[in-house]
């Protein structure tokens, strides 16, 4: 396994996310819409680089099983977000093809909100299958399959602080 971005490296980008959201959602109260499971880790921290009020909501999706390749959204739960007339950011922790994000953008649409923005913590710039805007993006990494700070392998690794690449020994 080899680290890719460390702890301290992704606790600044956090921050500069959190900066600008609270920024730009003054008197606004977003709500901030996590894509289970990836995103626990970091929207638990970006929740408190926010300081404005802000509400959060969940979905899930699942495109990968224990495989490592996407073949778009299999599954998705919506829970019970409502963003009718709110502004909402969808939190994921990580955009490969888009497809998941073009989804969801789809899906969240519909419920016809005040604004719906998209917050990814890491990005595959070159996969995008989907034409999806990232309005709030942290790194842009390469196409390697990575893990750690909520990513998992088979439920794997999400423990770990930092993001790192695995290799076939992690299995
Ligand atoms: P998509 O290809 O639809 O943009 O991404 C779908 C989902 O696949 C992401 O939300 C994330 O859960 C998962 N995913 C994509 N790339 C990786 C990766 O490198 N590592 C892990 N653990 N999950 C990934």
């Amino acid at each position: 396994m080899k680290i890719l971005l460390t702890e301290e490296q992704i606790a600044e980008k956090v921050r500069t996310l959190g900066a600008q959201l609270s920024a730009d959602y003054r008197d606004k109260n977003p709500v901030l819409i996590g894509c289970l499971k990836g995103c626990v880790v970091f929207l638990a921290d970006l929740m408190r680089e926010i300081t404005v009020p802000h509400a959060i909501d969940f979905v899930r999706t699942s495109s990968y099983g224990k495989g490592r390749v996407s073949t778009g959204v299999e599954e998705a739960e919506i829970f019970d977000v409502n963003i009718r007339g709110r502004h909402a950011v969808i939190v994921e922790d990580i955009v490969d093809t888009g497809l998941t994000l073009g989804y969801l953008t789809e899906v969240l649409t519909k419920q016809e909100p005040l604004s719906l923005k998209v917050c990814a913590l890491l990005v595959k710039p070159g996969a995008h299958r989907a034409p999806v805007t990232i309005d709030y993006r942290g790194f842009d990494i390469p196409a390697d399959f990575v893990v750690g700070y909520g990513l998992d392998w088979g439920e794997r690794y999400r423990d770990l602080p930092y993001v790192a690449v695995v290799d076939e020994q992690d299995a």
